[in-house]
């Protein structure tokens, strides 16, 4: 074990309190940690890091910083992002009882010819647009950041890799695609698979980084401009029903999952006012999406049609919430009342689909 500076989540509206915590170090090169459970590493290169992982934060670095602030920042930002990676993978595979499979991250991605400001995670895809080949187990991409937030500390060059619910948001996609495998990429070819997500992937990322980082506001540092009350913000405890939901492949993924999140959210709470430990609803929520997968399996029959064909019908059901909610209650029958009736209030229910549970909910005049 390493010690090592990272941002620790403590429920404020910013990165979190810098303070010290222990890494699992396999390797470390100039630019690059390897850990038992992903490699790490900053595609700008250079000579970031050294023995010590101790590294000041320096606000964030950036274009404005001078050189030395800014490899400080980018060295800090790998150790931040390995820190956060190896904290949520630790949780899920503990929860889980077995590891998912190593993960890339690469951080300072898609700079050129605008600096970008997110991140995404990524599976092989034949017409993509990344510039590196994608392991076909996933990789998370992190942007070198683009833009500054200001609060009453100052100004902080926003770098998504100092950013812990950025990290564990797209940690969660490499989750479910190695459990519920929203999209079926196992039935794939694995230099064909599908990146794009679904509402409900987009959701179930998002309680992942709520889960990790303790709080439901989990965007509020870079987001804090966005009220609370519209979706955008994504913060998971306004209570947003299926009333919210939209559906359909134009919409933005992102505001349907904050329908599924905000139930989890709530489900989640309900079980520790209940007094059990939170990761009881973690693991239910986990073994669940594995539970999910096996109880989603397409039939043979309907693998005889043309392979694109074949595979829109077999993803459909594995879009609704009801289903994901179905197999969690399956894996832990004495939670199960206290998230189905958490649920309920946000017009989820099991046995119905997405645009059926929505139509519910906008009879009855819910937000
Ligand atoms: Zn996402």
């Amino acid at each position: 074990m390493t010690r090592v500076a990272v941002y620790l989540p403590d429920g404020s509206p910013g990165p979190g309190r810098l303070g010290e915590a222990e890494l699992d170090v396999v390797d470390a090169a100039a630019a690059e940690l390897v850990l038992p459970e992903a490699t790490v590493s900053d595609e700008r290169g250079g000579r970031l890091l050294d023995d010590d992982l101790m590294f000041d934060p320096a606000a964030g670095g950036g274009p404005l910083a001078a050189e030395a602030a800014d490899r400080q920042a980018r060295a800090f930002g790998v150790v931040n992002a390995a820190f956060h990676t190896q904290r949520a993978l630790r949780y899920a595979a503990d929860l889980l009882g077995h590891p998912v499979p190593h993960l890339i991250v690469r951080i300072g991605m898609h700079d050129q010819p605008r600096r970008w400001r997110g991140g995404h995670y990524r599976l092989p895809e034949p017409a993509g647009d990344e510039p590196v080949r994608v392991h076909p187990h996933g990789e998370v991409h992190l942007g070198g950041g683009a833009a500054f937030v200001h609060s009453a500390a100052g100004r902080y060059f926003h770098a998504p890799a100092h950013n812990a619910a950025i990290v564990c948001h797209e940690v969660g996609h490499h989750l479910t695609r190695h459990t519920a495998d929203f999209r079926l990429n196992r039935l794939r070819p694995p230099t064909d698979q599908i990146s794009g997500k679904t509402g409900i992937d987009e959701g179930t990322a998002d309680v992942i980084a709520a889960i990790m980082l303790g709080h439901p506001d989990i965007y509020g540092w870079h987001r804090a401009h966005i009220p609370e009350s519209d979706q955008r913000r994504r913060k998971l405890d306004p209570r947003w029903t299926m009333a919210a939901f939209r559906g359909g492949r134009d919409h933005d993924q992102h505001a349907d999952g904050t329908v599924w999140a905000s139930a989890c959210w709530s489900a989640r709470q309900r079980v520790i006012t209940a007094t059990w430990p939170p990761s009881r609803f973690d693991a239910m929520l986990l073994r669940g999406l594995e539970q999910f997968d096996r109880d989603n399996r397409p039939s043979a029959s309907s693998l005889n049609g043309t392979a694109e064909r074949t595979h829109a019908d077999a993803l459909r059901p594995r879009r609704h919430f009801s289903r994901l909610l179905a197999a969690m209650t399956a894996t832990d029958p004495e939670l199960a009342p206290v998230v189905l009736a958490a649920m309920a209030e946000h017009r989820i229910r099991v046995g119905a689909s997405n645009s059926t549970l929505r139509d519910a909910a906008l009879d009855r005049g819910a937000r």
